[in-house]
């Protein structure tokens, strides 16, 4: 049995999990990465997240519109697809 690394997206062992790692689904190698980088992996799936859900609230709305903004990792097209859902939302 495994443990989840939401960073790299792998299933690791246990032991390539440090205690803390482990409750942040973050394996050590991943624990090793810039913050900047654990933070587009972060922004990302809220990101995707929210645009999986059929409503989202307007604070959210709000939450989502500086996260796309401020993400690097979004590439452009992903960004323009973003905004032509963004369109249909309202925003
Ligand atoms: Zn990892």
């Amino acid at each position: 049995m495994g443990h989840w690394c939401r960073i790299c997206g792998e299933t690791k062992a246990n032991e390539k999990f440090s205690g803390k790692g482990h409750k942040n689904h973050i394996c050590k190698q991943c624990a090793l990465k810039p913050k900047e980088k654990i933070d587009e992996v972060d922004q990302t799936d809220e990101i995707f997240g929210f645009l999986k859900q059929s409503h989202i609230s307007s604070k959210n709305i709000g939450r989502l519109k500086r996260l796309v903004q401020e993400s690097r990792s979004i590439q452009t097209i992903e960004k323009s697809d973003f905004f032509k859902k963004s369109d249909f939302l309202d925003f």
